[in-house]
């Protein structure tokens, strides 16, 4: 399953919570990932999309190195996982790529499907848990407990236009539109009811 939401929304937070849930059920075979990110070389990877440096990285080239990651994270941690009857959670996967290269850097899809043709499989995430938050509000909840970074730092036009192209991709079936407004506690719950119709579907 995964977790969407533009920076800010409350994927870490959510991510920890969903993964705490299903420990409470006793489910030992569950972990985590964060794409860009979850293995050492996608750690670098995420480290070079995000550093500040002189030197403007192509949208393209940010396109690629995403996928470099991507396919170091299918192949040795989501598909060794899944193998093994684990519950993978993961902080952002394919949908980002739609909301924020294809909507937001105005990259054509035919690229995106081409790269797909490198990953061993297309994985079909069981849950899209998306967390819709206005931009404002998201930049306010950063800051409040850190810097922002690179990506972080695009205007709210940037956000605005990714998040509309959330909100379009969340009309799938599988794919579970939650205000990102309210308090944790209530959000927590709304997770935690799908999880559950989920969970009892799946066992
Ligand atoms: P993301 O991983 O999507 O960038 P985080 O989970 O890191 O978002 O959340 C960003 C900040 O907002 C964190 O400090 C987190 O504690 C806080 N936060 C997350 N969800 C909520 C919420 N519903 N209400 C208030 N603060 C929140």
């Amino acid at each position: 399953m995964v977790v969407e939401g533009i920076d800010g929304s409350g994927k870490t937070t959510f991510v920890k919570k969903i993964v705490e849930f299903f420990k409470r059920l006793g489910i030992k075979k569950i972990i985590s990932t964060k794409d860009p990110g979850g293995t050492k070389v996608s750690k670098e990877i995420r480290k070079i999309l995000l550093e500040e440096r002189d030197e403007k990285i192509d949208k393209y080239t940010e396109l690629l190195l995403l996928y470099a990651s991507r396919i170091q994270i299918v192949k040795n941690v989501i598909i060794p996982k899944l193998q093994n009857d684990f519950i993978v959670v993961s902080d952002r996967y394919n949908i980002s790529t739609l909301a924020y290269q294809v909507s937001g850097r105005g990259i054509k899809k035919k690229f995106i499907k081409y790269l797909e043709l490198f990953l061993p499989k297309i994985l079909k995430p069981s849950i899209i848990i998306y967390l819709d938050i206005h931009p404002k509000e998201a930049v306010k909840r950063i800051i409040k407990a850190r810097k922002l970074d690179k990506i972080e730092k695009n205007s709210f036009l940037f956000f605005n236009k990714i998040r509309n192209s959330y909100i379009k991709l969340s009309k799938k079936e599988n794919f579970f539109l939650i205000d990102a407004q309210q308090s944790i506690k209530k959000i927590d719950k709304e997770i935690q009811k799908i999880l559950t119709n989920w969970y009892e579907k799946y066992t």
